[in-house]
């Protein structure tokens, strides 16, 4: 059994495939919190939950009532029905942290269904969960956009880098590029290093810088920041379409 938050069809809003019609699936659950991105949303009971953009997506207490429980892979395929898609269009998978699911059954079904219809397959994740890429060939042939998280998201070090697995998936994958959420504050506390952290164990993986934050505002404000700091390190900079189009509407 796994748990889906939400689907929509809209354009990739980030990272390398910016701009890229795709159909996105959303799993509920996470192995972290990271709730030092400090976006809040509120609960139906009233409480202000803090957490990442999709908080909604990740915290089980406050918000599973209104996650879709999924017992089979036809009930996640039989969603790709419900919309006029052109062919082959991308499939983003996304969360929350999709990977929490890695060797559930029905989600290897799917992916694997996905394949064989000619889709795309992108995952979004934070890299730190182990892919068995040897029991599971289909994985070798999806794209991981790897979200390894910073300090700015107040996890720990040793959770957050998991260099073995980073490199196991971008050795392995049929791509993968990183991609970190980074605001104004991290750039003038001297944020070189902790990428260097991380990007040392797939040097060859290329990286993208997107501005952190929930909300339009928030983005727009780390944006110009974020451009000088990717021209001084040659890195590429990434928009967050979707939350400077549609701010904090879900599902777009
Ligand atoms: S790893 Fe990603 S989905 Fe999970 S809490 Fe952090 S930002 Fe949110």
């Amino acid at each position: 059994m796994l748990y889906l938050v939400e689907h929509f069809y809209s354009i990739q809003g980030e990272g390398k495939y910016i701009g890229t019609p795709s159909l996105f699936f959303r799993f509920g659950g996470c192995n972290m919190r990271c709730e030092g991105f400090a976006c809040e949303e509120v609960a139906s009971d009233g409480t202000k939950v803090i957490g990442c953009d999709t908080v909604y997506a990740v915290n089980k207490e406050y918000f599973s009532h209104n996650w879709i429980s999924i017992n089979n892979s036809g009930e996640l395929l039989n969603i790709i029905n419900h919309y006029e898609l052109p062919p082959n269009v991308d499939i983003v998978l996304t969360g929350g942290e999709p990977l929490i699911y890695a060797n559930e059954p029905l989600f290897i079904d799917f992916i694997e269904s996905l394949h064989k219809k000619g889709h795309k397959i992108t995952f979004e994740t934070n890299g730190s969960l182990a892919v068995d890429f040897e029991k599971y060939q289909i994985y070798k042939k999806c794209i991981f956009a790897l979200s390894v998280k910073l300090s700015n998201s107040d996890e720990p070090l040793n959770k957050r880098v998991r260099g073995d697995i980073i490199y196991s998936i971008a050795t392995n994958a049929a791509e993968a590029f990183f991609k970190f959420s980074i605001d104004t504050e991290s750039i003038n506390l001297g944020l070189q290093e902790e990428i260097d952290e991380i990007i040392i164990h797939a040097p060859k993986t290329k990286v993208y810088c997107m501005p952190l934050g929930g909300s339009k505002e928030e983005v727009e404000s780390n944006t110009e920041p974020l451009i000088e700091f990717c021209k001084a390190k040659g890195y590429n900079f990434s928009d967050r379409l979707h939350i400077r189009i549609w701010d904090q509407n879900k599902g777009v």
